[in-house]
């Protein structure tokens, strides 16, 4: 079978296209045949070594597919299964090996791209506002990098919780994007300064909540735009780590809280799991979550499509189909 691997960490020009042997599924494992693999930034982390990972590694971490067989003990899930799961490692392949507890059935109605599209990055914007800081009606809420992947759901989801949803972007385009997707003011980042916009917007009071997946260039800010006792929740870091940060600092300036939160302890248990992707999944089929899906790519184009996304040229999700 066919699978993107890196065999050294690095640009773009490390993802290998390699012939691998069809792996067999041990005990509470299935085999799965991928009819979509989802491309997310973490990628691009494991990619450059900024995550650890054991070489050589099959890269990508969310999939929808087909059961082929299933190991010892496996008895939830059976061959011919549509199922789609996230958060484990080896999917920019033709084949790919997952605990069968990870899997979850794809409800009819929904296709394997659309499944694909909604299971990791959907189920991350739903804890951020479901859990890690649960939005209240009438919460003034900032989220960078609106248009991406994460961000256009995150806005929907947030604006369905009742909110008034500010947002940061990089061009016109993005922010058309984000304005359908349902945010109320759009802030170009890259031409205004982002902290006196949501200042003037929230008539100086600061916000409750920011949603930070920008990381490095964006995380001083954002502590500036919140409110006494408000929360940053920082998810990701697009524009690099955030550097190390001397907690006084959170006193100062109003006793405020940094999370640092990851979806695998947002889908920690098997009921956990299932309701998130239900909510998804329900949000995909009733339209109330819509879906960007306009950048799919062939599995042996896994290198443009790293590059497309790095270079903040996408928008939406982005796919590789095997
Ligand atoms: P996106 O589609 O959002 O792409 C990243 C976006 O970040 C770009 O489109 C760009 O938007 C913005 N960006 C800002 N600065 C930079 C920069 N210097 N280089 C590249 N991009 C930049 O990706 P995903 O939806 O896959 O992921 C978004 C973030 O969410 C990532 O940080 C990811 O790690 C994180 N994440 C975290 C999870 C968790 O549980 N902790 C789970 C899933 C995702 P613009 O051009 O508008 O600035």
């Amino acid at each position: 079978m066919q699978a993107i691997q890196i065999l050294t960490t690095g640009s773009a020009d490390v993802l290998t296209l390699r012939d691998l042997p069809t792996p067999t599924p041990g005990e509470g494992e299935a085999l799965i045949r991928i009819e979509a693999s989802g491309v997310n930034f973490i990628d691009t982390y494991f990619r450059e070594g900024r995550y650890p990972a054991q070489l050589p590694y099959t890269l990508g971490q969310e999939a929808a597919g087909i059961v082929v067989s299933v190991g010892p003990g496996v008895s939830t899930v059976k061959a011919g299964d549509r199922v789609a799961w996230c958060m484990v490692p080896g999917t920019y392949a033709q084949l790919a090996i997952a605990p069968a507890d990870r899997l979850v059935p794809i409800p009819e109605g929904v296709n394997f791209q659309q499944a694909a599209a909604a299971i990791l990055q959907g189920m991350t914007a739903h804890y951020l506002v479901h859990s890690a800081y649960p939005v209240q009606k009438g919460d003034e809420v900032l989220i960078h990098a609106g248009a991406g992947g994460t961000g256009l759901l995150l806005i929907q989801m947030a604006k369905a919780l009742g909110a008034r949803v500010f947002t940061t972007v990089s061009t016109e385009e993005k922010a058309e994007l984000a304005r359908d997707a349902g945010a109320d003011e759009i802030i170009l980042y890259t031409k205004e300064d982002f902290v006196e916009r949501v200042k003037s917007l929230s008539a100086g009071k600061g916000l409750p909540v920011v949603y930070d997946s920008v990381g490095k260039s964006t995380f001083e800010g954002s502590l500036q735009c919140l409110r006494r006792r408000g929360v940053l929740v920082l998810f990701g870091g697009a524009s690099g780590a955030v550097p190390p940060f001397d907690l006084i600092r959170l006193s100062t300036m109003g006793s405020l809280y940094v999370t640092r939160p990851t979806l695998k302890d947002y889908t920690a248990t098997r009921a956990e799991l299932e309701a998130r992707a239900k909510d998804v999944f329900d949000g995909v089929l009733d339209g109330t979550l819509k879906l960007r899906l306009e950048h799919t790519y062939p599995l042996t184009d896994a290198a443009r499509a790293h590059r497309d996304l790095e270079s903040r040229k996408t928008t939406g999700k982005l796919l590789l189909i095997p």
